[in-house]
């Protein structure tokens, strides 16, 4: 049994990287200044945030004043797409366009956004009929199909967008499964028909290339925590011009637009650490591309009854998510920790204590039964050679170990004459 873990869940967070610590220490030690303050004290504190601000700007092709800070991906998602609904819907633009397999962040937002401007919201007093929303407020949504290989298919977006759409949000790249969606395209078309197109890109920033502005994106989402920065710090970046409400109101940082004493630290870790991995993309994605290859090949190669799911070649170099018939993912997860020190996922964190199955794998037609024994390995460039191969070595064991002692296998065994 190995001593030290195996961390192989890059897309649920990462580890803080040195350089990352180093540039976020001075401000959570000595250089506790408020950058709203005017004096030298406080003002390095906001020159620290200035600087952040430029370093993630040059990294995903924007202007620094189309950078805002947030408290992390899940506030970013709900500030583009609840503030982004509003404008629209002053415009009398009430129809949203997404997809099935969203992050619960823009899934849930969206929910929000119909459930809360549909007449059933309002007050149901015979007074209060007037006041309820008129048809024509209320959001409805539209949510494309990702197909069998977990990617969109620009022409269905074209197809859907009519006079009423007002926002297209589609993610970069998915958590789950890893496919990488054709985002220029899908910001083409959104600027010909003037629709805003928000991208949840917050596996994707620091992992590959992003170009904001050449992409024709107007409003991109992004975490700290997913590419070795701290938890708890994002951003948003708003297309210059674009005058998007407050989400978080109150005082007058960031421009006025988000509210709230700025997380010194956790801005300027997030900035060194995009920076770093910026550097090292290009080598990192090689890497990774080849352990990830390697391991799906060689996991097929030894289990009989697995697949690989979503596009084998429009995926985040980091991503293998493969389901094994006959047997549970949290079994398997549970017997890889407790045994062997791997730390996996099996569809996204947020969902492993419910038995309800992925909404990702149901999105690209996964049957239920077969999405139940998935699971997710997601590497990063601190992950080894040696990682791989004890991976590779110990999975076919656990799986034939879960697969004894499972009905469902030996129903599967029965049906095929296995
Ligand atoms: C992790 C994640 C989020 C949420 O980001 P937080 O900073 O944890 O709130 C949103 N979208 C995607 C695709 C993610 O992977």
């Amino acid at each position: 049994m190995p001593d030290r873990i195996i961390y192989a869940d890059n897309a649920a967070t990462t580890r803080l990287s040195e350089a990352a610590l180093a540039a976020m220490t001075p401000y959570l030690t000595g250089q506790y200044g408020n950058p709203s303050s005017l004096y030298s004290f406080g003002q390095q504190s906001r020159q620290a945030v200035e600087r952040a601000r430029h370093t993630v700007a040059e990294a995903l092709g924007c202007a620094p004043r189309e950078v805002f800070f947030t408290s992390g991906g899940s506030e970013s998602d709900n500030w583009a797409l609840k503030m982004g609904a509003a404008l629209m819907k002053s415009r009398g633009k009430t129809h949203l366009i997404s997809t099935a397999f969203e992050h619960h962040a823009v899934l849930h937002t969206l929910k929000q956004l119909e459930r809360d401007s549909s007449p059933r919201a309002a007050d149901s007093s015979p007074r209060a009929a007037d006041s309820s929303p008129r048809a024509a407020d209320r959001f409805t949504v539209t949510l494309l199909p990702v197909y069998e290989n977990g990617v969109v298919r620009p022409a269905d977006l074209a197809e859907a967008i009519t006079p009423q759409t007002g926002l297209v949000s589609v993610m970069f790249a998915n958590n789950e499964i890893g496919t990488i969606q054709p985002i220029a395209e899908i910001g083409a078309i959104c600027r010909a028909a003037g629709v805003l197109f928000h991208t949840d890109a917050v596996q994707a920033a620091g992992h590959i290339p992003i170009d904001f502005k050449g992409m024709q994106i107007d409003l991109l989402s992004l975490s700290g925590h997913k590419f070795h920065g701290p938890k708890g710090v994002g951003g948003l970046l708003i297309r210059n011009g674009l005058r998007l409400d407050n989400l978080i109101a109150g005082g007058a940082q960031e421009g006025g637009r988000r509210a709230g004493t700025e997380n010194v630290a956790g801005v300027a870790g997030m900035a060194a650490a995009l920076a770093e991995a910026a550097g090292t993309m290009a080598a990192d994605a090689e890497k990774m591309s080849r352990q990830r290859d390697r391991l799906i090949r060689e996991i097929q190669a030894a289990i009989p009854r697995c697949r690989l799911n979503g596009d084998p070649v429009l995926r985040l170099p980091n991503n293998v998510n493969m389901s094994f018939e006959g047997i549970e993912g949290e079994s398997l997860l549970l017997r890889l920790d407790y045994v062997d020190k791997i730390c996996a996922s099996t569809g996204s964190a947020c969902t492993t204590n419910s038995l309800v199955p992925s909404h990702v794998l149901m999105a690209i037609g996964l049957p239920v039964e077969v999405s139940h024994g998935s699971l997710r390995l997601s590497l990063s460039a601190e992950t080894t050679d040696e990682e791989i191969d004890h991976i590779i070595k110990v999975l076919p064991g656990h799986v034939d170990w879960l697969r004894e002692k499972s009905p469902l296998w030996e129903n599967i065994c029965r049906n095929e004459g296995i």
